[in-house]
């Protein structure tokens, strides 16, 4: 029986900030990259039974030119076949009114802003626009700098286009030079906006805090520690020839073994 998104929400943490229900488990690939690809990665997650929503980027917003930027339009229709397999609902980034049309269009259930355009109010205020009048979920990534205003003020332009399914998604700040995180978490920022909006749920990802594996384990835990109210974890069938954020995705089974090993209240 295939559920509704209200459905799988309300057994969640995400439609219930303050309960002791289970986070939102959101996983899937940094990007979708052929139909094999999605398919197998849909299925296989299916299959672990902990994953809620299944994720892919379709339009990349990469920082340089010449990479790949995204499969495009015509991997919507390899998700919603995913989807009519699985049973998972979507969740795609979107970040013009265009492609806010064609992942409806598809039956995307939830859309996520992502961190390069929230730091544009133009942009966020162009997709707020296109969503007026729907009736959807829409996450929000923190900026990529450590701005609560700029953030706070993205929130503020899909909740004012009558959008009230809003939820947060913390994926860390980048900063010049290396530090051991791709990403800084700077939990305490985090912190403070769910201080300053209890109501919106906070979903952690810690794939773009990480940028590597071997810290993935780490910083899901403590995000689960400080109560948020969901993971999101990029997965690949085969994350070492991923054609993007190939060297913080994990397959379907060592998510399943990362989430095995996660203590959930302490
Ligand atoms: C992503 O989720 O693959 C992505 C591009 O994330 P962010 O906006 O956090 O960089
Ligand atoms: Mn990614």
């Amino acid at each position: 029986m295939v559920q509704t998104m209200e459905q799988i929400l309300s057994k969640t943490k995400f439609s219930d900030p303050s309960s002791d229900k289970k986070p939102l488990i959101i996983s899937g690939p940094c990007s979708a990259e052929t139909e094999e690809q999605v398919l197998a990665t849909a299925l296989a997650l299916q299959k672990t039974g902990k994953v809620d929503v299944l994720r892919a980027g379709i339009w990349k917003p990469r920082t340089r030119p010449g990479s790949f930027e995204g499969i495009g339009t015509k991997g919507l229709a390899w998700l919603q076949k995913a989807r009519e397999i699985t049973g998972l609902p979507l969740a795609v980034e979107v970040a013009t009114a265009k492609q806010v049309e064609d992942a409806l269009h598809f039956g995307v259930d939830i859309l996520w802003v992502g961190a390069r355009t929230t730091v544009n109010p133009f942009s966020v205020q162009e997709v707020a626009d296109a969503l007026r009048g729907v009736d959807t979920t829409v996450l929000i990534k923190n900026p990529i700098n450590p701005d609560l205003e700029l953030w706070i003020g993205a929130v503020e332009r899909i909740q004012k286009a009558g959008i009230n399914k809003v939820g947060l998604i913390h994926r860390g700040f980048s900063s010049y030079g290396n530090t051991q995180y791709r990403n800084a978490p700077m939990w305490h920022l985090a912190i403070e906006l769910k201080r300053r909006m209890p109501e919106l749920p906070m979903i952690c990802d810690p794939s773009h805090i990480s940028g590597r594996r071997d810290i993935l384990q780490e910083v899901s835990q403590e995000a689960i520690d400080l109560d948020y109210d969901g993971l999101m974890l990029e997965t690949h069938v085969d994350p070492d020839n991923a054609w993007s954020d190939a060297k913080q995705q994990v397959t379907p089974e060592k998510l399943a073994e990362l989430l095995d090993g996660i203590t959930w209240r302490r």
